[in-house]
């Protein structure tokens, strides 16, 4: 059954259309990423259900009942925004004990739930420093505790890593994921980096200029991405504008292979750059390298070719590889070509 429930949520500033008609059902216990570009909707979203924007049009439901009017304090949800201001006078007990205490509960239950959040958080050996003696990370951690301490039936978090150094965020995103299967709460989170959503998100709510793209579990958005957009946004593609005819895919004059193709007329045509191979034999396209990058466990290509440029990894197996400047062919296999109808993605 559905947990949370978004409705054609729209929301208009003047004559600004940020949200358009996003409708979303998320299981209890689900992790959700809203992922999309700067500008495209996600933190008006998140804001929509903490309660903080009224939403123009559409409704929110948690657990059945009508949220949409109600005010963000009695919905009771857990929010953690980037900029999760601590208390800088109190001690990390302190703060985390604020929300307990504002809710009227009482002093030795408060207790309780404070040494038990903070545990949860691996935090119980810092609970009398204060914010400013803490890292990072550790701050993190107390304001998700703050916001956990409340066991609120919803977390939204809003870029909650967005401070944090590359190394710290991901051991981060590692750690948000274990608590969240240890304490099963449905989870929000809004992000514009597609690796954190990847990692984290039982499904990935993929935005686009206040829409909503694609809806899929990480593997299977990947695999099979419904246009131009989700294809470029997560992860990379090379991606062709053909006309699908008889079976085949013509870009240029050039039939690309496909597995079992419905569509017929312009279509998009991707296929994945780990997915292309290079060879000396028989290709479907030839071309030059016109780049060739070393990033450790694989080799990025930058092939120029008749289709138009395209981008080509290889895992690094120690063996050398083909040169800038070097012609070579390029083969894949249908199978992992992908081909969407342009106009299709909804
Ligand atoms: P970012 O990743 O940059 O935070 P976002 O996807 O979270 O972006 P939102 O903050 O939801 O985007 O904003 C969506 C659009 O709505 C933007 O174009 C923004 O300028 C606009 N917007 C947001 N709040 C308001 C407001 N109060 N008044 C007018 N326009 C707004």
């Amino acid at each position: 059954m559905n947990f949370l429930e978004l409705q054609g949520l729209s929301k208009r500033f003047d004559d600004f259309t940020a949200v358009s008609e996003c409708s979303l059902s998320i299981a209890k216990g689900e992790f959700v990423c809203l992922l999309g570009p700067s500008g495209c909707g996600k933190t008006t979203t998140l804001q929509m259900v903490a309660g903080f924007v009224p939403p123009s049009s559409g409704r929110i439901l948690l657990d059945g009942r009508d949220i949409t009017a109600v005010k963000p304090d009695k919905r009771g949800l857990g929010i953690v925004f980037q900029s999760y201001a601590l208390f800088p006078h109190m001690t990390v007990a302190d703060n985390v004990a604020f929300g307990l205490e504002m809710r009227g509960v009482a002093a030795s239950e408060r207790r309780r739930r404070v040494g038990e959040t903070l545990e949860l958080v691996h935090l119980e050996a810092l609970t009398d420093r204060y914010p400013r003696e803490l890292s990072g990370g550790q701050r993190q951690r107390v304001a998700m505790a703050r916001a956990l301490v409340i066991q609120p039936p919803v977390l939204l978090l809003d870029e909650p890593m967005g401070a944090l150094d590359a190394k710290l965020r991901e051991e981060m995103q590692i750690e948000l994921r274990a608590l969240q299967h240890r304490v099963g709460i449905t989870t929000i989170m809004v992000t514009h980096d597609q690796a954190e959503a990847m990692t984290l998100a039982d499904r990935v709510v993929l935005m686009n200029q206040g829409r909503i793209e694609q809806v899929g579990r990480p593997f299977d958005m990947y695999e099979q991405p419904n246009g131009r957009f989700s294809s470029t946004f997560l992860g990379k593609a090379n991606v062709f504008t053909g006309q699908a005819q008889g079976g085949t895919v013509s870009v240029d004059g050039h039939r690309l292979p496909c597995a079992d193709l419905a569509a017929t007329g312009r279509v998009d045509y991707i296929v994945r750059p780990e997915k292309v191979e290079i060879t000396r034999e028989q290709a479907l396209v030839r071309g030059r390298i016109s780049a060739r990058v070393f990033l450790g466990n694989h080799w990025l290509f930058q092939v120029d070719t008749p289709l138009g440029p395209m981008q080509i990894t290889h895992a690094n197996t120690g063996l050398p590889q083909a040169g800038e400047s070097d012609e070579v062919g390029l083969i894949w296999s249908g199978e992992h070509a992908r081909v969407v109808p342009i106009g299709a993605a909804a």
